[in-house]
């Protein structure tokens, strides 16, 4: 992900472009003494952080309704305040989005909703965020690159091409913008009126990136990236499966962009204004580059492409940590090996922390939390399976200075804008310590079983949609006896698989329509999320149903119990990731089917009006 110019020191005004140097290594040099300033002295930072908190929050509703009374220690806030989950802070959230501007859960004034990737009742969960927090997100933005600088020099020196998207937004009832986080930021001053940075130049024009129709930002900033080519020092989006469809629009596309850039004109398929303009203020008549294009994208094989296409890179910058992993061989493929960069760990409730070592193996990755960000507590993660009345101990939680080496924690915070001890649901592993500060690995989230994109699906929900799936099946006298599901990433966009084992009562075959109606039927019952991915983004293709034949889930489970498992406890797994496991299932399929169309979707909550009706 860029960075942001807003920095921890003042703006320089540079206008002229100079490439000050001296003033980027001074800049440089500061960011690197904030951070050993922070992570030397974390406790202290923490405390002062809860402390600033909940002193502006003493009179919220929330923190008065709990008894804080305005004490703002950390023992006494430990004691009085429950470590809560979104669907507990439910009420309230719906209450602002209704309208009601008291302070609920902040002093601030809550500014906008950013609609997390993680879903309640079908649906994004909203978090209320104020003004204040886009400063401490380009806060750290600023870190980055100042941390890249040390392992890749004269990044200054070119620009950097990254394919960012801005997403659809709705309003409340009450009037407030909901959206994605990153929507937010790139629609903000911080981003769009960012003083000229040698850090912050993009190959993307803000106007390709700001607009809203997808195929049109998409193919704007390629064209851009290919014309800027010998520019370009380094490659990214946020998540390797965007980058990965960005590579996949140019190989259906290159001939189009290469027109483009042979005659200096635009495709006239691109109508935005604004995108047209700024496309056209960069391109001029370039037949050379075009028929260099045009010959590296007409080789048979794509292996490489982007070493090739962009001859300087030094690394692809993306998010493949967590299931994003999946898509490691791919991005390898592509790009020659280059180092993969992952930068940062953020998300809608808060911006946590950054990758001290960015050029390590996406394996190794470590994130270190800034204590500044917010108020950081770690909930051990005990493998031993719960009895049902066992209840959370809330003094189970222990700071950030505390987490044992080794040790997995979920990941509970109290933030600026309204959050206090809320559990994000990110499992974290201590890594190893920068100076006091812990770092982590990035497990896991919780109850997270198929994802292709920003789509987290669990397996409740998977039981929901496969449950009203089958109902299909009773016409026919048919009933599904087992199944499980996975994350097929082998072609862009991904897809989720089902296996079904089905058992045949009746005489009367299944016509292949009524399982695609079963496909459809998963898919709309499917949260937001995926429908957005499905429908908007396009970053998921069909869902895909695949009929096994009849003693597969037998064979799945002979194969778990020669691999060590107990019969007692054997349970068919409802997601699967190990390929031998897929194999096994991939070489009993009888039958295909795929969702024949998109399922339903609109921005916003499905009761809320659309922004622009
Ligand atoms: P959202 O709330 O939609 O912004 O998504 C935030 C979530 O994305 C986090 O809670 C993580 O589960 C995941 N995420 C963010 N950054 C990373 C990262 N660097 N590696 C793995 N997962 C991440």
């Amino acid at each position: 992900m860029p960075e942001a110019p807003k920095n921890l020191l003042e703006e320089t005004d540079n206008h002229h472009h100079h490439k000050n140097h001296g003033l980027v290594s001074e800049k440089n040099k500061k960011v690197l003494e904030f951070i050993e300033d922070v992570t030397s002295r974390p406790d202290e930072v923490q405390e002062r952080v809860l402390a600033e908190i909940l002193s502006r929050s003493a009179n919220v509703e929330y923190l008065k309704r709990h008894g804080l009374d305005g004490r703002i220690d950390r023992d006494t806030f430990k004691q009085v305040m429950p470590v809560v989950v979104y669907e507990d802070l439910k009420p309230d959230i719906d209450r602002i989005a209704n309208g009601d501007t008291s302070p609920i859960l902040c002093s601030q004034p809550i500014s906008e909703f950013l609609t997390s990737s993680g879903t309640s009742g079908g649906e994004r969960k909203l978090m209320p965020t104020i003004e204040e927090e886009l400063v401490r997100r380009s806060l750290l933005y600023s870190l980055l690159m100042p941390v890249i600088n040390q392992f890749v020099p004269n990044l200054d020196k070119g620009k950097g091409m990254y394919f960012l998207f801005i997403k659809s937004e709705a309003k409340t009832p009450g009037g407030l913008v909901a959206r994605p986080v990153l929507t937010s930021y790139y629609k903000s001053s911080h981003f769009k009126n960012r003083p000229y940075d040698p850090y912050t130049n993009y190959t993307s024009p803000n106007e390709t990136i700001l607009c809203q129709d997808s195929y049109q930002s998409m193919y704007s900033q390629l064209l851009c990236g290919l014309y800027q080519n010998s520019e370009v020092l380094r490659v990214g989006a946020v998540f390797a499966s965007g980058f990965i469809r960005a590579i996949q629009f140019l190989e259906k596309h290159w001939p189009f962009l290469c027109n483009d850039i042979r005659t200096g004109t635009l495709n006239p398929q691109i109508t935005d204004p604004s995108v047209r303009e700024a496309v056209l203020r960069i391109l001029k008549p370039n037949p050379e580059l075009a028929s260099f294009v045009e010959a590296e994208c007409k080789k048979e094989s794509w292996r490489g492409i982007i070493t090739r296409l962009w001859p300087n890179t030094k690394y692809v910058e993306v998010i493949v940590t967590g299931t994003m992993s999946q898509y490691i061989p791919t991005l390898d493929f592509y790009s020659n090996a280059l180092p993969l960069v992952c930068t940062m760990y953020a998300s809608s409730e808060c911006y946590f922390g950054l990758n001290l070592n960015p050029l390590c193996k996406p394996s190794e990755v470590s994130y270190t939390l800034i204590p500044t960000m917010a108020y950081f507590e770690f909930l051990p993660v005990n493998r031993r399976p719960k009895s049902v009345n066992e209840k959370l101990d809330d003094q189970q939680l222990v700071d950030l200075v505390d987490v044992k080496l080794g040790q997995e924690y979920e990941l509970v915070v109290t933030t600026y804008a309204g959050l206090y001890r809320y559990r994000v649901g990110d499992i974290l592993k201590v890594a190893g310590f920068k100076n006091k500060a812990p770092q982590f690995n990035f497990v896991c989230r919780k109850n997270v079983a198929l994802s292709i994109d920003s789509d987290k699906t669990d397996e409740v929900e998977l039981q929901n949609a496969v449950k009203n799936a089958a109902n299909h099946l009773s016409p026919f006298d048919a009933t599904l006896v087992e199944y499980t599901s996975y994350a097929d990433t082998s072609n862009i966009p991904g897809h989720y698989v089902l296996f079904w084992e089905i058992s045949l009562g009746g005489a009367t075959p299944i016509p292949p329509s009524v399982f695609e109606d079963c496909c459809l039927t998963i898919e709309e019952s499917l949260n937001s999320v995926y429908r957005q991915g499905r429908v908007s983004d396009k970053s998921i293709g069909p869902l895909e149903i695949k009929v096994v034949e009849s003693g597969t889930f037998d064979k799945l489970m002979d194969y778990a119990l020669s691999q060590g498992a107990s019969i007692n406890q054997y349970k068919t797994p409802r997601c699967v990731k190990f390929a031998p496991i897929i194999e096994l299932l991939n070489t009993r399929v009888v039958s295909n089917y795929f969702s024949p169309k998109c399922p339903k979707w609109v921005p916003g909550h499905k009761q809320w009006s659309r922004v622009d009706n």
